[in-house]
């Protein structure tokens, strides 16, 4: 094989490499292209899920009574937190918001619209920390309830128990650090636990919510102290409204 017809064999190579190399470019094209619709979906996945409704912006009352849940939560802690915290919230949102792009929104929407937005961070705060706590109220059942079977299927199938599901609840919403919440979400039909701090909701990243507790120490300090532990210990094991959680997961 002479010297020229080796340089034209690598020629070809590289010719042929190239032609493959263009085939990739297109394929990554498509893929790019289906990144691009990926992205897009994902954006409509982090709206507001269609089951939390379109909350008004006025406090909506308490579920049980202010002693309902005593001794797990005092009734001096539930009066303070709806009376003062949530209700505070509420009232902030009627100072705040009056004026504003928002002022005809539903709760969720203004979290929405407000969220990783700067300027109306107080908006976001407020909205989100009248929201979590509605959320809140409706997690919690003074008496027993059982996750029904559809939704008891899948925590068996993504945590293995009950009882690992609360202990991983426990976990993580001990680990916050500072003021948030814990919560059982499900994405893409998955059931997963996760925190979030200050007001910030699993909605904002895509995740629907189907339970939540209140970290911050104003929920548990007057009954538990420093010991945030143990407040989720009992509220896991004697409070947890599987009738909410249930419905919710159900209508995804
Ligand atoms: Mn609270």
């Amino acid at each position: 094989m002479t010297a020229a017809s080796i340089q034209r064999r690598k020629f070809l190579a590289r010719t042929t490499q190239g032609a493959a190399s263009a085939v990739a470019a297109s394929m990554a094209g498509a893929a790019g292209m289906l990144t691009l619709d990926t992205a897009h979906a994902a954006t409509h996945s982090s709206a507001v899920p269609a089951y939390l409704g379109n909350s008004p912006l006025t406090q909506p009352p308490l579920p049980f009574a202010e002693n309902a849940l005593d001794p797990v939560i005092s009734t001096r802690t539930i009066g303070i937190h709806y009376g003062k915290h949530h209700r505070a919230y509420f009232d902030n949102l009627g100072k705040l918001v009056p004026g504003t792009p928002y002022a005809d929104l539903s709760l969720e929407a203004m979290i929405m619209k407000t969220y990783n937005n700067e300027a109306h961070e107080d908006i976001f705060n407020n909205a989100g920390q009248a929201w979590n706590h509605n959320f809140y109220w409706n997690s919690l059942s003074p008496t027993p309830t059982e996750p029904s079977p559809k939704l008891r299927a899948a925590i068996e199938r993504d945590f293995g128990s009950l009882d690992n599901l609360h202990e991983q609840l426990v976990k993580i919403s001990a680990a916050q650090f500072g003021s948030g919440w814990g919560w059982l979400v499900s994405q893409h039909g998955k059931l997963s636990v996760m925190k979030t701090s200050n007001a910030n909701v699993p909605f904002t990243a895509g995740k629907a919510p189907l339970l939540t507790i209140d970290v911050w120490e104003h929920a548990y300090y007057l009954d538990y102290q420093n010991r945030r532990p143990d407040y989720l210990k009992q509220v896991t094991a004697r409070l947890i409204n599987w009738n909410f959680a249930s419905a919710n997961y159900e209508k995804l």
